[in-house]
């Protein structure tokens, strides 16, 4: 018998193909997998498919509108590569990571508030990549102590000392879901072929609901849009009613307006057909289901979008396809969703192999 020659190894899979290098940390930004929800689709007989945005640099679906909004001061002159900037913003922890990392690469200082309430994964790796953090009580927006209007007012104070400045204020600035209208949308559409019935998302800001709805109804006009909201928000009864009304609370971090519409999502009420309301024992159980069956590890935004992608399937029929986003990793929650003691606290389910 003739000794068969060993297979050789394959090609490091790691090797970039010739032609596919990016510029630094923006070029990484974005082209993230569309990923079928094997689970989530055998139940309702649609396709229901989730955009990974777990997988951008900064980990979060906030890396574009980081991106969008930098470059947007930068065209607008406000900030200019190569000279000294600052970047001030009020965030949930997201949009401040990918300010950071995008600031960073283009040599700007950082100022970030932040309510202490976010998780301490979040606010931790803040503080790893630089950013000067001024910790907030969690205040209503009525309350000038908020964290929003917190950063408000440091921006306002270093552009009145000559400091060259941006506020770069994503719940009103349009280019936060402008990034996502020329970009992710367009990156949707194309991964699915055209083919995709409805998208339903969670708003905090609404960029990424509105930016996406925007991109896909000016493709198709039939496309459904479906805001995603948690307890405890007032945009579900808002777009149900017109009027903001909201009742109960959520775990959540990052989605759900209290008391306004943003200005990104303000914009776009044309484009939102209607509204789901999802409670944390249901969002809980699409993040839990992901993470042990699907290997795909989300924070609990992800999980409220992907109870909602099921609800508008089995409102919509079987046959169907929707879209929804998988806004961030689990990984930032640990000490929250993953924590038998935080869960049983609230009374929420806790899952048998952290139990
Ligand atoms: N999920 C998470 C975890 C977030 O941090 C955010 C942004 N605050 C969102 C969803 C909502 O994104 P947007 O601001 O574009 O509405």
């Amino acid at each position: 018998m003739t000794r068969q020659q060993p297979t050789p190894p394959a090609a490091p899979s790691a090797a970039p193909p010739a032609g596919h290098i990016v510029r630094g940390l923006a070029g990484a930004i974005g082209n993230t997998p569309l990923i079928r929800l094997a689970r989530a689709s055998a139940a309702t007989g649609c396709e229901i498919l989730g955009k990974a945005e777990f997988m951008q640099p900064g980990g979060s679906v906030k890396d574009r509108a980081g991106l969008g909004i930098i470059e947007d001061a930068e065209r607008r002159g406000t900030l200019i590569p190569g000279q000294p900037g600052i970047v001030v913003e009020g965030t949930a922890g997201n949009t401040g990571i990918g300010l950071t990392l995008v600031a960073n690469a283009r040599g700007y200082r950082t100022i970030i508030a932040i309510p202490k309430t976010q998780s301490r994964e979040k606010i931790d790796f803040l503080r790893m990549i630089g950013a000067e953090l001024r910790l907030t009580e969690a205040k209503p927006f009525s309350d000038p102590g908020n964290y929003v209007h917190v950063s408000r007012r440091i921006a306002e104070e270093l552009a009145a000392a000559g400091e060259r400045v941006i506020w770069a204020n994503q719940f009103d600035n349009l280019a936060n879901g402008a990034a996502h209208e020329a970009v992710t949308g367009p990156e949707i559409w194309d991964q699915c072929g055209g083919r995709v019935d409805a998208f339903t998302c969670a708003a905090g800001t609404g960029g990424t609901l509105a930016g996406i709805a925007r991109a896909l109804k000016a493709r198709n006009p039939g496309v459904r849009i479906i805001l995603a909201d948690p307890m405890g928000s007032a945009l579900y009864s808002w777009i149900k009613t017109g009027v903001l009304k909201a009742e109960g609370n959520s775990i959540t971090e990052g989605i759900g307006q209290a008391a306004r519409v943003p200005g990104n999502l303000e914009i776009a009420r044309e484009f939102i057909d209607d509204a789901v309301q999802v409670a944390d024992p249901e969002a809980l159980e699409q993040v839990f289901d992901l993470q042990i069956h699907e290997g795909i590890s989300v924070g609990g935004s992800a999980g409220i979008n992907v109870a909602a992608a099921i609800r508008v399937a089995r409102a919509m029929g079987p046959g169907h396809t929707i879209i929804t986003i998988l806004c961030d990793g689990g990984a930032r929650y640990q000490s929250k969703l993953f924590n038998p003691e935080f869960l049983r606290e609230r009374g929420l389910p806790v899952p048998p192999w952290l139990a």
